[in-house]
């Protein structure tokens, strides 16, 4: 999480660092600050509680001025969100800004407070500039010294150092953490997303775990983790990115909502054929792979381990291949058990989420046939390290909500289920269904958008609430979780999902007229068995909320209203069915006056563990 901007520039940086932050703000919002060295050699810093506009407004009242410098939006782990928390943390001459955490950081702390440094913040990060100050007691350079302290630092972590007694020189290092440099013409940059950098360069070195770099005007010196010195591609970003166009849209996520039926047409591009799926991205040697393959685990965290869940259903139901879902935290660290022939799927929006790494890179020790990454960053580590990838074509997700990375992550994955069920025994006639069901999805989607305003309506009895229960059957359970986390996130109501069939076990003595239920109901084989459900809500006097097809034959009535949707196909009905639930999030969110692109204690692209 968090966002890094550093600059070692002939120019006056203030404003670079300010409008790379802001770009950035989508990582982290608590707090911002920022640190240039002038041309005096002096260390000036502004830092304060709130989002980047805040800093700025600070920044107007007491210029900086100066053509190195470094900047930070912060996302809390070590002490709240707080002026004296907030980076660039300093020791003296030195200033750091961090992204991460630094898990031995108490132990350090306890041995620098007994040398003598005295601490003015809660955070780990504190820690790492007075032991870089301690070590530079021994070392002339700031590169020798970040290389000698970072063998004693545990844990994940992106890095950005600066000695104001050395104004020409930045020194980075990456461990967990992603970090790219931007090239310039007699100036460099580093970031920790590029897109923070798009408005003054778009060439990119992407740094490697455990590199460390020096940057300064004109050089760029990078040393991999075993000392070595190194160099990394310069990249040629096609990334587009305009920070403040949201359009006609009010928000980012509503931009999203909005661009799925395209988000979802750019995923398909190409890759369906004549009623098959070709991933042409996957080379020979790839399709030996799947061909082998006779069981899936997928391993996400929050909205994409949501998508795996449905695709269970799916890998189960149409491909016949035994599939298991799991949250990364709990993979990760859980001794999970070798499966014979069992490809390894993650799923990420940013491809830089932590846990999901680190199972990936634990999956490489269990022994799994391979590994591949459904993601939505080219650029990402996720993408680096898979052994095969497939990418969703949402474009950039800003809104920390994650909307349109969800429903192409369902996208690929239904291709996934085709191309993989082909292998084995699924017919020709389910992957045309499927081919058939998914070219017809964009314009299904909006249809569905056109409810809006029905949406907006239905959102005022929702505002209210404090709770709120969604429900589902078979694939539309995994679809009621996914509902119940976006109104969680952005409305702060407390929601619930479960299956359907599970209601009698417990839930249903939450059942009153204060907790509003919603009720995912396409039509299919469920859709009986749900009917049972729904009145065994009814009769203990809840309040129903059903999206259905239009003669699906339920009737609103004073207890259930019926939210009445065009007819879809039974295959994509998980992906057209979120939408609506995704505008009514976003709609009770506006009622309640929440911040619906940052809403609190989140960011997004999770990259602490
Ligand atoms: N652990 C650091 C802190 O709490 C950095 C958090 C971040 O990545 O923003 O300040």
């Amino acid at each position: 999480m968090c966002g890094i901007v550093g600059a070692v520039a002939q120019r006056d940086i203030a404003e670079i660092l300010l409008e790379g932050l802001k770009r950035l703000e989508y990582r982290g919002y608590d707090s911002a600050g920022l640190a240039v060295i002038s041309s005096s050699g002096e260390l000036q810093r502004v830092r304060c509680v709130g989002k980047v506009q805040a800093l700025r407004d600070a920044v107007n009242q007491n210029p900086v001025k100066g053509s190195t410098g470094i900047a930070h939006t912060r996302w809390a782990t070590h002490g709240e969100p707080a002026e004296r928390n907030a980076h660039p943390h300093v020791s003296d001459y030195i200033a750091v800004v961090h992204n991460g955490i630094i898990e031995n950081y108490a132990g350090l702390k306890e041995k620098l407070i007994a040398q003598g440094y005295q601490f003015s913040s809660e955070t780990d990060t504190e820690v790492v500039a007075h032991l870089l100050h301690k070590q530079m007691t021994q070392s002339t350079r700031l590169i020798d010294a970040v290389r000698a302290i970072i063998p004693h630092l545990r844990g994940a972590y992106g890095t950005v150092f600066m000695d104001r007694r050395d104004p020409n020189t930045l020194v980075v290092a990456r461990s967990g953490s992603p970090l790219v440099i931007g090239l310039g013409i007699g100036e460099n940059f580093v970031a920790s997303d590029q897109l923070a950098l798009l408005p003054v360069t778009r060439r990119f070195m992407f740094l490697e775990e455990g590199d460390i770099a020096q940057i300064t005007k004109t050089t760029i010196e990078i040393w991999d983790k075993t000392g070595r010195l190194v160099e990394r591609p310069v990249i040629e970003s096609n990334a587009q990115y305009d920070a403040g166009d949201k359009g006609t849209y009010r928000h980012y996520m509503q931009k999203e909502i909005f661009e799925q039926p395209n988000a979802i047409k750019n995923t398909l591009e190409g890759r369906l054929q004549h009623g098959k799926v070709v991933f042409n991205e996957l080379d020979n040697a790839a399709q030996e792979m799947l061909k082998q393959v006779e069981h899936i685990q997928i391993v996400a965290c929050g909205t994409a381990y949501n998508a795996g869940m449905v695709a269970r259903y799916w890998f189960e139901a149409l491909a016949g291949i035994p599939c298991d879902v799991e949250i990364a935290s709990e993979f990760r660290y859980r001794k999970p058990a070798h499966r014979k022939n069992s490809l390894f799927i993650t799923l990420s929006q940013s491809g830089e989420t932590a846990d999901t790494l680190a199972a990936l890179r634990l999956s490489k020790e269990i022994g799994y046939i391979g590994s591949l990454a459904i993601c939505n960053v080219a650029a990402s580590t996720l993408v680096r390290e898979a052994d095969l990838v497939l990418l969703t074509k949402a474009g950039v997700e800003i809104g920390v909500a994650s909307t349109k990375a969800f429903t192409t992550q369902l996208t690929v994955l239904l291709m996934l289920v085709a191309k993989l069920g082909r292998l084995n025994k699924m017919s020709e006639a389910t992957e045309q269904a499927i081919t058939h069901a998914l070219q017809a999805l964009p314009s299904r989607i909006e249809q569905v958008l056109t409810f809006d305003n029905m949406i907006e309506a239905l959102a005022e009895q929702f505002s209210d609430k404090h709770h709120a229960l969604f429900l589902g059957r078979g694939d539309q359970y995994p679809i009621a979780m996914e509902a119940a986390l976006k109104l969680k996130e952005i409305s702060y109501i407390h929601a619930e999902a479960y299956a359907a069939g599970e209601l009698k076990h417990g839930p249903l003595a939450l059942i009153d007229a204060d907790m509003p239920v919603i009720v995912m109901a396409p039509t299919n084989e469920l859709l009986e068995k749900l009917k049972s459900n729904i009145e065994e809500v009814r009769a203990r006097g809840g309040l129903l909320y059903v999206f259905a097809e239009q003669d699906a034959g339920f009737e609103s009535d004073s207890t259930m209203k019926i939210i009445a949707l065009p007819h879809v196909e039974e295959i994509t009905a998980p992906i057209y069915y979120t939408v609506p639930t995704q505008l009514l999030s976003y709609h009770v969110a506006l009622i309640k006056g929440t911040d619906v692109d940052q809403p609190r204690n989140l960011a997004k692209s999770v990259t602490v563990e």
